[in-house]
This record gives C-alpha cells, structure tokens and sequence, in this order.
C-alpha cells in the first residue's frame, strides 16, 4: 500500500509519503509532547497505522484532551500495581477525572501505607516502560479473558448502555470492544484490562509527574444497592514542576476553603436539621450578603431594570407552559400537593392540585409582561427581582455555598423587539463585566453554550434550526468583539436558546462560572407574549435571561475564596478592630470608636478582659483591614495607632485624621487591602 497524508502541526501541513507501516509513532514517537494523535478528527493510540488520505494532528500532552490521556494511562498503571500486591481485587472502572483520575477495586479497605506501597510498584512499572498495545476482541472472547472480572463481564453484557455519568463509557465505549495489553520490552504481557482507549504510547510516558491521592469507599455504578469498592485516585502532570505547583495550589485552595473560613469568621453554617445544601446566614455573612444586594439592586435600578416580585410556589401546570417541565424536571423537586378538599373526618373529597416550588422566575416575570398590553414604545423591557429558586441537587453533589438547594438569584429578564436584542446583549455583557471589577474578579472570559447539534441529544433542545443558527450567530458575534477570550461550549445551552456565561479567575487562577445572558426565542411563543409595533402589528418579543452574581450564595462562595476571608474594607463585615493596650485605656478608644460608628463603619471594640496579645491574635483572626490601638502615648497625643493586615503599622496618627482616612477608605471601595506602606 502507498500513499500521501497530511500531518498538522500547530501552525503548518505537511504532506507525507505513507508506507505500508506508517503509525503515528514513526511521525511522532521521538517526541514525547505527542501523547496520541487525532485521525480525521478522531482520536487514536500512535501505534495506529495510518491509511491513505488520513489528515493527521499530534494530541499534546499539555492539552485537555492530551492531560487525560496522560491520567487515565496512569489509572492502568494503579490497577496493574494494585492487583500486583492484592491478586483478589476485581476492577471496576478507572476515568480521567478534572486534575487527575480514579480506579475502582473490590477489595479489603486500603491504609495509607497500601497506598505508599501501590505508588512504589507504580514506580517500577513506569520505569519498566511498558507498551500499551490495543487488541480488538469480539464479546466471546473479553468474556473467556476476563472471566474473574465480574464488573467487566458486567460492563461487556451492558455496553449498549454504557454513560459518561458513571465513566463507564470509558471502558467499552461504543462500536467493537478492546483490549490493552501491558507489553514489557522482552515482549512478554504484563497485565490487561478492558478499555477503549487511547492511552500513552508506553508507562514511561508518565514521567515523574504522577502520584496517589487518596482512596475512598465507593459503589458500583455510584449506586448505594450495588458492590462496595475502593476508589483510589490520583493525579498526573507533564512534568514534575507542574505536579509540585498542582499541589501547592490544593495546599493554597485548602486554606481558602470558603466552607473552613464561614465558620472560622462566622459567617454562615449548615444544620443537619434544615437539610444540606441550605445554608443560613450569620449576622457577620448577612452584612456581605446586603452589601452584594444592595449594590445590584441599585446598578440594575440604574441600568434601566423595573424590580419586580413573586411567589416561591406555583401550581406545576405554570412550568408544563414554561417547558421547564418535563425538560428540567431532574432539577426541580418533586410536587407537593395541595388545595385539596376534605370532609369532617379528613377524607380527600376532592382531589388537589399539584405545586411545585419553583426553580426558576422566568415564566412568572412573563406573566407580569402579558398582564396588559405591551407597546414597541416600552421596549426593551426589563425585569428584575431577587428571586429565590430551589433545586433538588443529589446531597452528594452539593458543596458549601458554592452548589445549594436555596438559590438566590440576582435574575433579570430583558424582553425586546428582535432587532433591538444584539444592544440588549451588549448592554448586559457591560454590566456583568463592570460588576466583576467592582468585586475585584478582573480576569474575565466568556463561554459560549450551543445546541448539541449531533443526532443523539438535539431532540433535547427546542426551537428550529433558523432560530439556533440565528441566536448563536449574535451571540458569538458580542462575545468575540468583546475581547476577552472566548471559550466555544457545544451541547452547553439551555433547552430554550443559547447562552454567553462569564467565567471569572479567582486569586489562585480557579475559573468560576457565574454569571450567565441567555437568548430565549422558545418561552415568548409559549406564553404568546406580544407587543404592538409602530405600524399596528402584533409581534412576538426575544427574551433574554440574565444573572449577574449568578447566585448570591455561590458568589460569596467565590468571594470568600478569592480574598481568603480578607475582604476589601467596604465589603469586610468588621472593618476595624478597636484594641485598647490595657483596660486604663477603655474609655479614651470608646470616643474614637463611638465616631467611626457614626460615619457608618462597623467596628468591633475589644473592650474584653483579654491580654492584649491575645487581643490582637484574635483581631488578627477577624482579618479585619484596620486594627487600631491606643496605649498611654497615644491617649495623652490625642491619637491612635494603626495595624493592617500585612503586619505593618503607624503610630501615633491624630484620631481625626485616622477616622477620615477610615471613611475614605472604605467609601473609595478600593479592592486592596491598606497598609502603611503606601
Ligand atoms: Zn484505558
Ligand atoms: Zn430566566
């Protein structure tokens, strides 16, 4: 056989003579960046021969894709040294996962030490190189290999119905099964497993970038009636450099854990007896959580938004128009019943009408519009509200603040003659955008979530194709002359339109999504909405969703977070930390106290009988911006003394000058934290 492909590199196409036993390795095996390689758009192990035509592309080890290559190759490596040291242990499944991978065993719980020693094997099969080597196989013949694999026997039964929700469908996948043997260099097979591939050329392709995480009890399937097993995982890295700075940051994300530092600052707490995933709020987090409401009902009052209300509970009929229902019904809990009639002994006479609380505000803001006639003349028309929605997340997928139950969304609803809907969308990008500096999140980029449009998930978003190509099109169009990177998401929209979410990097470089415009061409037609143009026709208005924090709490989430609990002063629920240096002093800070406290600013006075170390350790504790101390020099000099938060100080500022320079401070809403080195 002969041939010409075309191998793609970042920047050029280069033609090559194919022979008849050209692989990806023989184009890119001296360089190990190319983890695999995309065959017509396909992805494929490099061993893989090539054919005549073939439009060749390196996968790159420091690429999405390339990255989990690289973990899941590592996942074999863990089963392989697992069932090394425990013959008995059956394999479940081994995915990627974000920032690493797992593999699931039947067997006896492992020990810190089981890990140390599974990662010492590991060790040695890395260093073994072994190859990877693909085998297909027909059902009959994985089924007599893998005879002692009950949970691949399984998974080879049930591969019509293999998921992505569970990883399963990394094992089987679809079309014909494969195996892959583990070869070592005398050619003999180390080990074998299941999958569909692709993966590293050989195990030497880890490198020195890999490690164990934990283990942790898991089931088969996720499913609680199933087998229990053991779930190990780990992490793998290009290099070692970018292992070592992944677990720096996990080390920096652990002391900012929003859920460690709500309690530490008392800002909020979760009870057992309320439910998980609803949080309540402490006076110290309410004074954050009215901060943030204040500043976005005021912005939207001032962007052109009408504040409107409604109810948490409507009948579920309400959401069957939405088209929420039975699209999102997964996402909402289940009715509850009510209005129903009954005689003197409590018997249902009559039967009731199903409610559900609602999960979203959009249908009951369409219902104000359609409460009267709409004219062109009040376009575009926008409403707003802090609405309260409830989500039924599974108790294992809610996290802190950041995934709740009780959602409090910051929600608009622009609605506006179709041409008028590219300056809408524009007009809420500049909002968003502005409301992220003003928080201090200035590292922004969008993401832009379109229709799945391959057969198998379509029928899962309504509206034609005109609509979708129509939406998408502007929404594309804003997002990339905005400037900022622009991140394409298909499969990623609501049912009902397309969607722009603004992703912000926090402190440590951790990308959040919270804020979302989404383009709705599918609720008006529902709803019949209407509004009479300037030449007396009836038309039917676009609408636009938007959230701005997204929601409340996963902001503050995000917030408490990206500042460590060190807040800006404007936002910090104590701003300063009034310590006398004995109680001699008490009387003489309560004067400078009782002024800060009518400029507004919220001040903890340690007036407590505390030593004075300890006072400051605690206000150190409290993370407030300003500390202020006042001792014998300062009271006989009229003045105070300052402390921040880097450890600095200045003493001996006149108490005038220290209150106005307070109030400046905190009215400037600067995002820094003040220090005497200025
Ligand atoms: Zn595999
Ligand atoms: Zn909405």
């Amino acid at each position: 056989m002969s041939g010409v492909i075309t191998v793609r590199r970042t920047d050029n196409a280069e033609q090559v003579e194919l022979t008849t036993t050209t692989t990806g390795l023989d184009l890119f095996g001296d360089d190990r960046t190319v983890v695999a390689m995309r065959v017509n758009g396909e992805t494929r192990d490099l061993q893989r021969e090539l054919a005549d035509g073939d439009d060749v592309e390196p996968v790159l080890i420091g690429e999405p894709e390339g990255l989990s290559i690289l973990r899941h190759s590592a996942g074999h490596v863990t089963a392989q040294a697992l069932q090394n040291l425990f013959a008995e242990a059956k394999l479940g499944i081994g995915p990627p996962i974000v920032d690493g991978f797992y593999y699931d065993f039947q067997t006896a719980p492992l020990t810190p030490e089981d890990l140390k020693a599974i990662e010492k094997r590991m060790g040695q099969i890395v260093k073994e190189r072994q190859r990877f080597v693909r085998r297909a196989v027909t059902d009959e013949e994985a089924r007599a290999e893998l005879a002692d694999e009950p949970f691949k026997l399984e998974l080879i039964t049930d591969k019509g119905s293999a998921s992505d929700d569970d990883g399963s469908s990394v094992e089987v996948g679809a079309g014909e099964l494969t195996i892959y043997d583990n070869v070592r260099r005398d050619g003999s097979v180390a080990w074998k497993d299941l999958c569909r591939g692709p993966h590293v050329p050989h195990t030497g392709y880890l490198g020195n970038g890999w490690g164990l995480t934990r283990s942790s009890a898991a089931y088969w399937r996720g499913d609680q009636r199933n087998a229990g097993l053991q779930r190990v995982y780990g992490t793998a890295w290009p290099s070692k450099d970018e292992l070592s700075a992944y677990k720096t940051r996990l080390e920096e994300a652990a002391k900012r854990d929003h859920r460690k530092l709500g309690q530490e600052l008392d800002l909020f707490s979760f009870h057992e007896i309320v439910g998980s995933g609803l949080p309540l709020f402490h006076p110290k987090g309410g004074v954050i959580k009215r901060a943030m409401e204040d500043y976005v009902r005021t912005r939207h009052i001032e962007e052109g938004f009408d504040y409107v209300g409604t109810p948490h509970i409507a009948k579920e009929d309400l959401f069957y128009t939405s088209g929420h229902l039975p699209y999102y019904s997964d996402g909402m809990f289940p009715p509850l019943l009510e209005d129903a009639e009954r005689d003197a002994q409590g018997n249902v006479v009559k039967g009731g009408q199903a409610y559900r609380l609602k999960a979203m505000n959009c249908p009951m803001h369409n219902l104000i519009f359609d409460s009267r006639g709409r004219s062109y003349r009040e376009l575009p028309l926008r409403f707003f509200e802090f609405g309260t929605v409830y989500r039924d997340e599974k108790s294992g997928v809610v996290q802190g603040l950041t995934r709740v139950r009780s959602i409090t969304q910051d929600d608009s609803h622009s609605y506006c003659a179709k041409e008028q809907a590219p300056d809408e969308v524009r007009h809420l990008l500049r909002f968003i955008l502005s409301l992220l500096t003003d928080f201090g999140l200035t590292d922004v980029a969008l993401e832009v979530s379109t229709r799945d449009e391959d057969g198998k998930k379509k029928d899962k978003f309504i509206g034609s194709d005109e609509q979708w190509a129509e939406a998408t099109a502007i929404l594309q169009e804003i997002a990339d002359e905005s400037g900022l990177p622009v991140v394409p998401d298909p499969g990623g929209a609501a049912y009902y339109g397309p969607k722009i979410s603004i992703q912000a990097k926090d402190a440590i470089g951790r990308t959040w999504q919270m804020s979302t415009i989404q383009y709705d061409f599918n609720q008006p037609e529902r709803f019949t909405l209407e509004y009479t143009a300037s030449d007396g026709s009836r038309q039917q208005p676009v609408m636009i969703h938007s959230a701005k924090f997204g929601s409340i709490e996963r902001f503050m989430g995000v917030l408490i977070e990206h500042y460590a609990g060190a807040f800006p002063a404007w936002l910090a629920p104590v701003q300063v930390v009034a310590v006398p240096v004995a109680g001699e002093f008490n009387e003489y800070l309560a004067g400078v106290v009782a002024r800060l406290r009518a400029e507004g600013v919220r001040v903890h006075f340690d007036d407590g009988d505390d030593r004075f170390g300890k006072k400051i350790r605690n206000a150190t504790q409290e993370k407030a911006p300003f500390i202020l101390i006042a001792g014998g020099e300062d009271r006989d000099a009229g003045a105070v003394s300052f402390r921040f938060r880097d450890g600095s100080q200045r003493n001996a500022v006149p108490a005038d000058e220290a209150v106005a320079e307070i109030v400046a401070w905190i009215a400037s809403r600067s995002n820094e934290s003040p220090t005497a080195h200025a």
